[in-house]
């Protein structure tokens, strides 16, 4: 059992047999695929809200988070959720039911001294708390977290993959698993976290920029929503405009505007960014309707800090206004930016009357190639990392 603020034990009773694991390091066959393949092991815990003697009022802590009781995480074999690992997914259960779960993504990567390190899992896991408390589900205390990753990382290392670009993906979430048909929050969740080693997000990478369709039609997120952070609720309403936007537009993703259709929210499940022409990078201001993406920050923290070859800034975005600065080619590159891409260039904009606007001459801009080469070259460890942004992975079970 984990109180807050303890040093945690994992347990490894139910790893795989060292035979079983990968043996040597995974060199994949070609390209790999973005998010399709899974490591060994699956980490895993539970937890249930502590309650009043009167069953009614939640126990809390002096930060005002609930109290719960997590069970030391397990290191078990990757494989679906069932009360074999201790997780009972019911018919009835809330995350099911009503979409009561939240979830992260964030990246590994190996450095040349052969070292496994994860990029913010710090910033990754406070941001799972801040999706918790939109959505009645308990923080899990940030220690838990990343010790609870760091551990899983350490025992499938192997599985990071040997080509250039690649990375191990990990994929934290939280689900609500009380079996209740009342409309309500669960006492009980479950907290797990696996990896996906995976190549480029776009496979044809950068060299490609996308389309993004504007849709005025379909929003992703409205004010007093849940847009500012990632629930599972939050995706599925984004499938039909993304598919309307490939079949009839021919674009890859959909640009969302906020709902008075005035400002750029978010391009897809990434932030939007533009260039102008005084070298300025311009990210729209994070609002009740755009998740405060964990790279946009971080290259307004870089740009602050003098490491880009622009400056920076967040301001409410006008779409009528970016397309004309567009047009008029006062902003020659735009894209979208997240985690699994990094930088998305755009190459055009496809209205709903049809109109294309095209980005500059639609190639891939020299700033936002120099932009990624310092990002990346951050996280493959190329360039100096900002203190404490790539942790180490300690050596731990191998
Ligand atoms: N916007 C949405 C809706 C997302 O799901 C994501 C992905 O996490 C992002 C933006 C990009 O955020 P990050 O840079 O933290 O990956």
């Amino acid at each position: 059992m984990y109180l807050f603020g303890e040093t945690m034990e994992i347990d490894y009773r139910q790893a795989m047999p060292r035979e079983k694991r990968l043996l040597a390091p995974f060199v994949p066959e070609g390209v790999l695929p973005f998010g399709k393949l899974r490591s060994d092991h699956l980490v895993v815990t539970t937890g249930e809200v502590q309650y009043e003697s009167d069953g009614k009022t939640r126990k809390q802590m002096p930060d005002g988070s609930d109290v719960v009781e997590w069970e030391t995480p397990r290191i078990v074999p990757y494989q679906e959720l069932s009360s074999k690992i201790g997780v009972p997914i019911f018919p009835g259960s809330t995350v099911l039911n009503y979409g009561q779960g939240i979830f992260e993504g964030a990246k590994a990567f190996q450095h040349d001294d052969g070292e496994l390190r994860v990029f913010r899992l710090d910033v990754h896991a406070e941001r799972l708390n801040r999706s918790a408390d939109r959505l009645c589900i308990p923080r899990i205390p940030v220690d838990l977290q990343q010790q609870a990753i760091h551990a899983l990382l350490d025992i499938d290392r192997l599985w990071f993959p040997q080509q250039a670009g690649a990375s191990l993906y990990v994929r934290p979430v939280v689900i609500g698993i009380d079996d209740l048909v009342r409309v309500g929050e669960s006492k009980r969740y479950a907290y797990y976290a696996f990896l996906s080693p995976s190549g480029p997000y776009f496979g044809s990478g950068v060299e490609e920029p996308i389309s993004l369709f504007v849709s005025k039609k379909f929003h992703r997120a409205g004010p007093g929503g849940t847009g500012a952070v990632k629930s599972i609720g939050n995706y599925p309403g984004t499938f039909l405009p993304a598919r309307l936007a490939r079949e009839r537009y021919g674009a890859q993703q959909v640009l969302y505007i906020d709902v008075t259709n005035t400002h750029i929210d978010e391009a897809g499940a990434m932030n939007h960014y533009h260039l102008t022409t005084a070298d300025e990078l311009v990210i729209p201001e994070f609002t009740e309707t755009i998740l405060a993406s964990i790279t946009a920050r971080s290259l307004l923290e870089l740009a602050a800090a003098g490491r880009l070859p622009v400056t920076a800034r967040q301001t409410n975005v006008n779409l009528e206004r970016f397309l004309d600065g567009v047009r008029q080619r006062r902003i020659t590159a735009a894209g979208a930016c997240g985690s699994a891409a990094v930088l998305a260039p755009v190459k055009e904009y496809i209205l709903e009357s049809g109109e294309h606007v095209q980005v500059a001459d639609g190639k891939v801009d020299q700033r936002t190639r120099d932009i990624l080469s310092v990002y990346r070259g951050i996280q493959h460890g190329t360039e100096e990392s900002p203190e404490g942004w790539m942790q180490l992975i300690e050596r731990r079970t191998a």
